[in-house]
C-alpha cells in the first residue's frame, strides 16, 4: 500500500505506513519534526486554512503553532510565512487540497521557505492527495523538497474509514 502510494504522489522508495486516520498522519509527521529539531522551543508554521487536526498536533505535543493570514486568493502566503518562521521552525507545513475548498498552497515556494530555515516540510494532501494528480499543479514529492506527506486512503482513495497514510522521503 505504501509503495502504491508512493506511486500516486511522486515518490521512489517511500517510507511510511497506514495510519488510523489523516489527524495521526499530521501528528507524526509534526512529531517527527519535533524530534529531529534541535530548536529549544520548536514551532511549526503553517497557513491558517491547514486542517484542525494540525491544532490538535500542535497541543498534544506541545509545540508552538504559528497560524500565518492566507493571501487575498486563500492560499498560503509564502512570504508571510517566511516572516513567521525563524531558526526554532521545526517544520513547515502547506495544504495540497483544503477541504472545504479545495485550495492548493505553492507548494515548491513553501519548500523554499522550510530549507531557508533548515525546518522539514509537510505536505497535508489528506483529501487533494488522490486528486492532484489528475491535474497540471505543482504539488507532489517531484516537485518540491517535500519531506513527509499525509495522503488518506479514506477520503478519495475509496478504502474504509478511518485509513490515513503518512508518506517520507527518507527513514
Ligand atoms: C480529513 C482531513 C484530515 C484528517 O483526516 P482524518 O482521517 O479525518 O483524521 C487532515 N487534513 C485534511 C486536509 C483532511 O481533509
Amino acid at each position: 500500500t505504501v509503495a502504491m502510494l508512493g506511486e500516486v504522489v511522486g515518490l521512489e522508495a517511500p517510507h511510511g505506513y497506514v495510519t488510523g486516520g489523516g489527524t495521526e498522519a499530521n501528528i507524526q509527521a509534526v512529531r517527527a519534526a519535533r524530534n529531529l529539531s534541535t530548536a529549544s522551543e520548536p514551532n511549526v508554521v503553517a497557513p491558517e486554512s491547514a486542517h484542525f487536526s494540525l491544532e490538535k498536533a500542535a497541543n498534544l505535543l506541545d509545540v508552538d503553532l504559528r497560524l500565518v493570514a492566507t493571501g487575498p486568493d486563500g492560499h498560503a502566503d509564502p512570504e508571510a510565512m517566511a516572516r513567521a518562521a525563524d531558526a526554532e521552525t521545526a517544520l513547515v507545513f502547506g495544504v495540497a487540497g483544503s477541504t472545504e475548498c479545495g485550495r492548493v498552497d505553492p507548494i515548491p515556494a513553501l519548500a523554499d521557505v522550510a530549507d531557508s530555515v533548515g525546518a522539514r516540510f509537510h505536505v497535508d494532501a489528506a483529501f487533494g492527495g488522490f486528486l492532484l494528480p489528475f491535474t497540471d499543479r505543482e504539488w507532489h514529492f517531484g516537485h518540491a523538497g517535500i519531506d513527509t506527506m499525509t495522503i488518506d486512503p479514506h477520503k478519495v482513495g475509496r478504502a474504509a474509514v478511518p485509513a490515513g497514510g503518512l508518506l517520507a522521503r527518507s527513514s
